[in-house]
């Protein structure tokens, strides 16, 4: 009898509890799926590199669909080599031709100006005729490969195809009338926003993200956030592919890097300190000096300790941002800081980290950063 009780109570006591298990494994269960609508994170390519976007929240599962569209849609108005763009337009256009321009570029030229105007030129978007003398346009450096051993341009190339960069000599820019014209003699001028569409891109791009969700977008290394701040790894540029520190980047603020070892070729030339003619080696990079019209650092005459490799600014303005990181390259470890640090930066509140040759660092506008 006793024992029947004992059964009969189990009997009933046992389907209760795997009940309760079953209506906790169900809870788990949802939200676990429900945490994976709201959390997504995508890969996509485009503006010719990786585009990685990490979301979370609710109200809207398309969100990194519409991202990676608006960012797409800006390739064909800002890249110099798609036929139809306004910088292959204003690139192929005669002197004194008006090009008129869409809404995205005169924006991004607001920026690139601005960044021009800081920098005294260090940053100078109509760079791009000595971008392809060296070889880095996206076609010659799709053709050639990272590392390629490549002459320089003998100093005959660099002075004549120099004498067409200058922003404010070159062209004439119209916001009003949204034109962007070549001036009378320089027919050869050419635009390029290479060091700084992609800042542009995920500013704006965060405009994308509603007021519950939050957002990590990575634009081919132009990092911007929203809805809360995230920890941001620094890549170390000696050895590449590792972490040489991490910084926090708050909620609207955008980090762009520029560094010597993200397109180089191997360059052959003759010693450059004791001017030997033997097959020297040394590294070639994509970011050039409009000054002196060749790679920014020692091969602009920079000193080892003055030679920057690295360069990140966080700024809530990522264009201004990724254009600041390029001149601040160019500029080099005093004249960078010096830029960084004057009053008309320090109003943007711009946050800097800077590395040189010799893997010093040091940080500007009070960037909190921690070293691996
Ligand atoms: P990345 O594009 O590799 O992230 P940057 O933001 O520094 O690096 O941009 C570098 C690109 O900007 C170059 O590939 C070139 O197209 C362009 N560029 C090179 N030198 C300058 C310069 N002095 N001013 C403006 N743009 C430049
Ligand atoms: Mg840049």
């Amino acid at each position: 009898m006793k024992t029947t009780d004992f059964a009969r109570v189990k009997s009933v006591a046992l389907p209760k509890k795997i009940l309760k298990l079953a209506l906790i494994l169900c809870v788990v269960i949802l939200c676990a799926a429900l945490l994976y609508a709201c959390n997504r994170y995508k890969l996509y390519f485009v503006l010719g590199t990786d585009l990685e976007i990490n979301t979370e929240g609710t109200g809207g599962s398309d969100l990194t669909e519409r991202i990676y569209e608006y960012i797409a849609s800006l390739e064909n108005v800002l890249s110099p080599s798609i036929p139809g763009s306004d910088l292959y337009r204003i690139n192929n256009a005669a002197e004194n031709e008006p090009v008129v321009c869409r809404d995205a570029t005169m924006s991004v030229m607001r920026s690139a100006e601005l960044a021009f105007l800081l920098s005294g030129g260090a940053y100078d978007p109509s760079v791009y005729p000595l971008v392809k003398l060296w070889g880095f346009d996206s076609e010659a450096f799709g053709k050639n490969g990272q590392g390629a051993e490549v002459s320089p341009p003998s100093d005959e190339e660099i002075a004549a195809v120099k004498r067409l960069v200058g922003l404010k000599d070159a062209f004439e820019i119209n916001y009003e009338n949204k034109t962007i014209t070549k001036n009378i003699g320089y027919g050869g001028a050419m635009l390029d926003f290479g060091g700084v569409a992609k800042g542009y891109a995920v500013r704006e791009a965060l405009r994308l993200v509603g007021a519950n969700q939050r957002a990590l977008i990575n634009l081919g290394g132009n990092i911007g956030v929203t809805g809360r701040s995230y920890t941001i790894g620094i890549g170390n540029p000696r050895p590449a592919d590792e972490l040489f520190g991490k910084l926090t980047l708050n909620a609207g603020e955008c980090v762009s890097t520029s560094g010597d070892y993200e397109r180089y070729y191997t360059l052959v030339c003759d010693d450059p300190e004791t001017g030997e003619k033997t097959s020297y080696k040394y590294r070639m990079h994509h970011i050039i000096d409009p000054r002196t019209g060749k790679p920014s650092g020692s091969l602009s005459g920079q000193s080892g300790e003055e030679t920057l490799i690295s360069v990140s600014v966080i700024a809530a303005d990522g264009a201004l941002g990724d254009a600041l990181s390029t001149a601040v390259l160019v500029l080099g470890k005093t004249k960078g800081s010096e830029l960084l640090n004057s009053d008309e930066v320090r109003e943007f509140g711009v946050k800097a980290i800077l590395i040189n040759a010799s893997l010093d660092y040091q940080t500007a506008g009070g960037l909190g950063f921690s070293k691996s």
